[in-house]
């Protein structure tokens, strides 16, 4: 299943896929980081969309429409804030990755694209988070085969460098 997993370094909003996940807060009111770049790129009609939603719970996941973005859809998932390890953060993680795709593979989406979910402003250690992304996404990609291809999308080379290496040795 690891050839269906591509690292790509860049703006995941200038992606040509299906659905580009959004690493939003709980609020679905737009935020700094890649939040702000999708809702910049897609437009004021998404916050419009995004009010409707009434906001995510940590861990769960919501779609939108992606407006002026090259995808069709914007899926939104509320990342855990990284305390110490104790407050069940992999676990919240792990379903962002989980209910997100559960969510494409409802709507049809062959490809996604997710970012660094929580490695940002909400602190999570890269290299642990990336590690469950990759476990996560292989475990759903080895039960499902609606979904084509996975993105994992790292702003940076050494998030790049780290996401091909622990690809790699999974
Ligand atoms: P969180 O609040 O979940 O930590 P952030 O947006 O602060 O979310 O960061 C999540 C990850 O997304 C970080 O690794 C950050 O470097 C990365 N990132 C920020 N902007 C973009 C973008 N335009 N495209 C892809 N990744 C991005």
């Amino acid at each position: 299943m690891k050839n269906k997993i591509i690292v790509v370094e860049g703006d995941i909003t200038k992606l040509q896929v299906d659905a580009i996940v959004n690493a939003a807060n709980r609020s679905l009111l737009g935020g700094g980081g890649v939040d702000g770049a999708i809702h910049r790129a897609a437009g004021a009609e998404l916050l419009e969309e995004c009010r409707s939603l009434k906001g995510c719970e940590t861990g769960e996941a919501k779609i939108t429409k992606a407006y002026n973005l090259c995808a069709k859809w914007v899926i939104h998932t509320v990342g855990p804030v990284w305390r110490d390890s104790t407050c069940q953060e992999d676990e919240f993680l792990a379903r962002c990755y989980r209910n997100s795709l559960a969510l494409a593979k409802k709507q049809e989406i062959k490809t996604i694209a997710f970012p660094a979910i929580s490695t940002g402003a909400y602190g999570f250690p890269m290299d642990r988070a990336t590690k469950i992304a990759v476990k996560e996404v292989n475990n759903f990609l080895v039960t499902n085969s609606s979904i084509e291809k996975v993105f994992l999308v790292c702003l940076g080379q050494s998030a790049y460098k780290m996401t091909q290496r622990i690809l790699g040795k999974f």
